[in-house]
This record gives C-alpha cells, sequence and structure tokens, in this order.
C-alpha cells in the first residue's frame, strides 16, 4: 500500500466556486487564474471545470503551452508579460494576450514588427496606482497608451491595474479607493477594456466597482481572500483541495513527557498521541506547531509538537475511539463531509491559504473527485 497521504481534488467545489465569481461580477468576462500549476492544484485536473470561465490568466509560456494542449481555444492573458523579445513568437505561435508593464517590453514589441510583420496582438497596459511592482505610472501612461495604439503589430489595448489591499483597509481607508480613484481618473476617457479585479475586489467590491475583465484566483479554489474578515462559509465558498492522510501509530505518553525534535510539546498530563504521515517534505508548513486545528475522524483537534520531514503528531484526547488508519485532514473536507478551511490552517501558521496549496510537493499523490 502506498503511503497514506493524499490530495484530493474536488471538482464540484471548483465548479460552484466558479458560479460565485460570476455571481459575484455578473457585468464581467471572469477569466481563471491558474498561474502555479493552478494554485498547486494542477491545469490538467482542474481545465474540464474552468473551461467554462471566459478566460484564463497565468505566468509561464509552458503553462499557456499546456493550456492549448488540452484545447483551449479562448483567451489567454499573461499576468506578467513577456521576459524576451522571443517569447513573442510564442504569443503569436499560441494567441497569447499579455500585460505590457515596462518600457522594454514595448521596445521588443516593436522590435518585433520586423521579426514577424504578421502578428497581431491584443495587449493589457499596465497602470501602476501604488501597488508600486509592475507598471508605469499615471503622468506617463496617456503617452504611453497612445503610443503602444499607434504600433501596427497591436490590435487592442486593454487597461489593467493590480490592489494591494483590496483585503482590506490602507492607511485607516477602504483598500481600494485611492487606486480605483486613479486608475478611473486615468483610463476613463480611453477607449479600451478594464481589467482591475483580483477574488478580493471581485467578492468585496463589485457592487461600486467596473472592471470588464476580472481576474478571480484564490476564491476559485475555495479560500477566502480577506480571512478572518471573511471566513470561505460568508463567501458561501467550497474547499478545492483536500490534503488527507492516516494515523500510523499511536503513543501514550505520560505527564512531563515530550513529543517530537526540540521536546517542543511537553505534555501536562497523561495523553493519547496520533502520529500521521504528514510532514514538510509534503508540503505542510515546519512552522505548524502545537495548536495547528487538524480532523481526526472528523473530530476536531490539534497538532503536538514540531512537524517533521514525514511525520506530524496530533491530540487525540478529543478522539478516544480513533487508532491507526483514522483519517486525518490537514485541510479541507473529511470523508464524512466535515469542513476544516485551507484559512483556519494558515492563520494558524502565519500565513495565508495561497501559500499551503501551492507548497504541496510533487510525492503527493493527487485524487481527483467530482
Ligand atoms: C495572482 C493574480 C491575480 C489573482 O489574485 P487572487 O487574489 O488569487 O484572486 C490577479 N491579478 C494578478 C495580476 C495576479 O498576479
Amino acid at each position: 500500500m502506498p503511503r497514506p497521504i493524499q490530495a484530493v481534488v474536488h471538482l464540484d467545489a471548483l465548479q460552484h466556486n466558479l458560479k460565485i465569481a460570476k455571481a459575484a461580477a455578473p457585468n464581467a468576462e471572469v477569466y481563471a487564474v491558474v498561474k502555479a500549476n493552478a494554485y498547486g492544484h494542477g491545469i490538467e485536473r482542474v481545465y474540464s471545470v474552468f473551461q467554462s470561465a471566459d478566460g484564463f490568466a497565468l505566468l509561464d509560456l509552458a503553462e499557456a503551452q499546456r493550456l492549448r494542449a488540452l484545447g483551449w481555444q479562448g483567451k489567454i492573458l499573461l499576468l506578467e508579460g513577456i521576459f524576451a523579445v522571443d517569447d513573442l513568437d510564442v504569443c503569436a505561435a499560441l494567441d497569447l494576450s499579455f500585460s505590457l508593464h515596462s518600457q522594454h517590453q514595448i521596445t521588443w514589441l516593436t522590435q518585433f514588427q520586423q521579426i514577424n510583420p504578421d502578428a497581431k496582438f491584443d495587449v493589457y497596459l499596465k497602470l501602476n496606482s501604488g501597488m508600486n511592482r509592475l507598471g508605469f505610472q499615471a503622468h506617463e501612461y496617456t503617452d504611453i497608451f497612445k503610443q503602444v495604439q499607434a504600433l501596427g503589430n497591436v490590435r487592442s489595448v486593454s487597461h489593467m491595474t493590480h490592489f494591494s489591499d483590496a483585503d482590506g483597509q490602507r492607511f485607516g481607508q477602504n483598500g481600494i479607493d485611492y487606486q480605483y480613484s486613479m486608475f478611473t481618473q486615468i483610463t476613463g476617457s480611453l477607449a479600451g477594456k478594464t481589467s482591475v479585479s483580483n477574488s478580493a475586489a471581485i467578492l468585496r467590491h463589485h457592487h461600486h466597482i467596473q472592471s470588464d475583465i476580472v481576474r478571480s484566483g484564490i476564491m476559485l479554489y475555495g479560500s477566502s481572500p480577506d480571512y478572518p474578515d471573511h471566513t470561505i462559509y460568508d463567501w458561501n465558498l467550497q474547499p478545492g483541495m483536500s490534503l488527507r492522510s492516516e494515523i500510523i501509530a499511536i503513543q501514550y505518553i505520560q505527564a512531563d513527557e515530550s513529543v517530537g525534535y526540540g521536546s517542543n510539546f511537553v505534555a501536562e498530563q497523561a495523553m493519547r498521541i496520533g502520529v500521521v504521515a504528514c510532514g514538510y517534505a509534503d508540503g505542510y508548513q515546519r512552522i505548524s506547531a502545537t495548536g495547528t486545528p487538524v480532523l481526526v475522524d472528523s473530530v476536531r483537534t490539534q497538532v503536538l509538537g514540531r512537524v517533521s520531514m514525514d511525520m506530524l503528531t496530533v491530540d487525540l484526547t478529543a478522539v478516544p475511539q480513533a487508532t491507526v488508519g483514522s483519517e486525518v485532514v490537514l485541510w479541507g473536507k473529511s470523508s464524512q463531509g466535515e469542513i476544516l478551511s485551507i484559512d483556519e490552517v494558515a492563520a494558524g501558521s502565519g500565513t495565508v491559504g495561497y501559500e499551503l496549496m501551492c507548497a504541496i510537493t510533487a510525492r503527493v499523490p493527487v485524487r481527483i473527485e467530482s
């Protein structure tokens, strides 16, 4: 028998979450963000569901190639744009749209007119409205827009920006106001579609902002973009992935005995401990120490002591019937339907659901459940 750890991808949940995104942004085209191999879920695994989105957004040419190989003929947007002039060959061959965030990319696009005079591109000009990672400054944006629009190999120019605080406040104000007002001020009078919203903006702000194309990522996978302000239950999202394993050994420890490396957890009284086949080499965070929630036989309990490479230990006080072979859910849904949200586990580890789902390692077998 293989080691009992397994990641389960729930297609019905992904389908449900996509419906929630469409309902929250009813006037927008909803693009499914599948960067980082669909946030760790696997592009090929989620494709059957997300092909009912209006487009895909990602970063790597290789991932775009995989979508085309699956038969996707619709829109694909490269969120970080091109990394070299040669990438435009691939964009032309695969009909990929891309963001333009810096002058050097415009130079490549200009040069490419000589290299391949027939190629035509849909581009997304990116405004740096305050995130200060990618994009052109407000004062130069309109001139650059006109320059790009005039290029012979540009079919359409859309306007794009990215919010730094769509999930909360910025300097005590509503998180998107500053960026959104700059965006509308600069692009409002220019031709072209707009794309501003990520998951947090779709869920929190779509009643009062306009984004012709929305880029929905994390919410599709069943993690709340603004936890703990809102949980997946508040947003009516379902876990897209469950990380499950089993108890492979039981220990009885006495008061003052410790568990695991560094003797980080010391028992106050005699207790029963379960050893679980899951460790940081599976992608479970080593920092998820004593107190991080887990489900054993669908009952909520906690991690005890340090997570090691291949194992972790859990408190069985609340689960007296648990034994070797009992199901352990590290996050997601138990086979009985009990849910432990990835956001709660992430919060217990000082991180976010995004990081946990992307961190699952190659040695963890994945099963698809429809
Ligand atoms: C990753 C990403 C998104 C998706 O963000 P979520 O918070 O996962 O919805 C949207 N836009 C850009 C530019 C991104 O890089």
